[in-house]
This record gives structure tokens, C-alpha cells and sequence, in this order.
């Protein structure tokens, strides 16, 4: 299955798509993840990323989408893959839909929309926490996270640069002129739903799995 989360910046897509992916057997491609990953790797990609993602914008998106070329081409992903934070604008979105059409013959089945408000956004982002070892989304009030320990591995947690106050006001603006159009263009591709992201972290994962299951094969 292919399948894209969108929602704004803490609306708990990588917390779902580890659960979702996992589920359905399936590679979670985090842009954000990978952009990390080559920040904190000292890489060309992370160097040509990194300013962006400090001041809370968007990467360009050739840098981008080059980058998620690389990663659908990965074996792994030939059968399906959960995207988790790209696309992040509608030219990549429609770039995507090319990218599947010309390489893989392929559409996406479905666009999850996590609907949460701007209250419990900025409440999830300002206690989120990060293991650095195996990448696990903690809360330190809603996890109760006071040891900065994960209990999955024992790595330790850190908090996003990203995710102080001032950076994460700018974001959320950058989401609502750059990412809401989104939920418009899947709906008119037919292919989005709406999921109500509050409440515990199974419940959603159910909502989730709940529309998900009309479409496994
Ligand atoms: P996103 O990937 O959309 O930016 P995350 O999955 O990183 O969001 O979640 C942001 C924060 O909110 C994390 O600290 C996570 O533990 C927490 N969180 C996620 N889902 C829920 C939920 N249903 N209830 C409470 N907190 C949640
Ligand atoms: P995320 O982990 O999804 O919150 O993303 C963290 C940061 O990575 C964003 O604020 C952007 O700077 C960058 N990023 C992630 N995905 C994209 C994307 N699809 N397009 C552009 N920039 C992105």
C-alpha cells in the first residue's frame, strides 16, 4: 500500500507511521528523518538542508525531491511505503504523482489527514522528545519522560532544535500556507481522509488502521 500522512508539524505523524508501517510491513519514509540523519552525518545534503530546517522552512524542493527519488528507487519500497512529511507543498505533491506514474506505474492509495488543533500542536511539540539511537517519539508529560532515557533501547533523548518556541511558530505558519492546500488537492484526487489525531496514541493508531483496512489486499 501507498500512503501519505499529512497533518501539521506535531500532529503525531511519526508516532503513527512507526505503528502503521510496522503493521502493514511497510518502509516509514520520514523526509525529515533522513534530513536529520544527514545533518547529524555531516554530509553535502545535510549541509544544503540545514539552514532551512533551523529557521523552521521548507527545503527547496530539488533538494528534496531528489532525495525522495533516491529513497522510492530503494528495493524495499517497490511494493509500498508510508510517507511521512513529504510531500510538504502541491508542486511536490504533484511531482510525486509523476515520479510514481513514469517509475513504478503506480499511484498512492491513500492520504491520511491527522486533524488536530493548534492548542494541542504546540503542547505535543514543546515536550517532544527524540531517542537518538533507535528514533522513537517520546512526551515528557504524556510518556512522563523526566530520565531522558527511551524504554525501548535505553539511547538517549533529545529535544529538536526545531522545536523552540519562536521556530515552532514559524512553522506552523509555513504549514498553513505551504502544506494545508494539500488536504484540498488529495481531496479533489478522491483519495484523502480525515482522522481525528486526539486522544491516546492507540486510539488514533486505530482510526488510522480502521481506513486503512478497506484497502489491504
Ligand atoms: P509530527 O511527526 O506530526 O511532527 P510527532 O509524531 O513527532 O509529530 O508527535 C509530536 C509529539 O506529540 C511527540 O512528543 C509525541 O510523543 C506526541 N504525541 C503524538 N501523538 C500523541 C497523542 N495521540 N497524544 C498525545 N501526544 C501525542
Ligand atoms: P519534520 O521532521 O517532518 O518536522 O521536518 C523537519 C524539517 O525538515 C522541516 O521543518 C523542513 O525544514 C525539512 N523538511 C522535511 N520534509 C520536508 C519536505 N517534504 N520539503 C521540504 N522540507 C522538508
Amino acid at each position: 500500500m501507498r500512503i501519505v500522512l499529512v497533518g501539521p508539524p506535531g500532529a503525531g505523524k511519526g508516532t503513527q507511521a512507526q505503528f502503521i508501517a510496522s503493521h502493514l510491513s511497510i518502509p516509514k519514509i520520514s523526509t525529515g528523518d533522513i534530513f536529520r540523519a544527514n545533518v547529524s552525518g555531516g554530509t553535502e545534503l545535510g549541509r544544503q538542508a540545514k539552514q532551512f530546517m533551523d529557521r523552521g522552512d521548507l527545503v527547496p524542493d530539488e533538494v528534496t525531491i531528489a532525495m525522495v527519488r533516491d529513497r522510492l528507487a530503494e528495493d524495499d519500497a517497490r511494493d509500498g511505503f508510508l510517507l511521512d512529511g513529504f510531500p510538504r507543498n502541491v508542486p511536490q505533491a504533484e511531482t510525486l504523482k509523476k515520479i510514481l506514474s513514469s517509475d513504478f506505474d503506480a499511484r498512492l492509495d491513500i492520504v491520511l489527514e491527522l486533524v488536530v488543533d493548534e492548542d494541542e500542536v504546540v503542547r505535543r511539540l514543546s515536550g517532544r522528545r527524540t531517542c537518538e539511537r533507535c528514533g522513537r517519539i517520546w512526551h515528557v508529560d504524556f510518556d512522563d519522560k523526566r530520565d531522558d532515557v527511551c524504554d525501548d533501547c535505553g539511547g538517549h533523548l533529545f529535544q529538536r532544535d526545531d522545536d523552540k518556541e519562536d521556530v515552532v511558530r514559524h512553522r506552523l505558519e509555513v504549514y498553513q500556507e505551504q502544506t494545508a492546500p494539500l488536504v484540498q488537492f488529495y481531496a479533489d484526487e478522491g483519495i484523502l481522509k480525515g482522522i481525528d489525531a486526539t486522544g491516546p496514541v492507540e486510539e488514533v493508531t486505530k482510526r488510522a488502521l480502521d481506513e486503512l483496512r478497506p484497502l489491504e489486499r
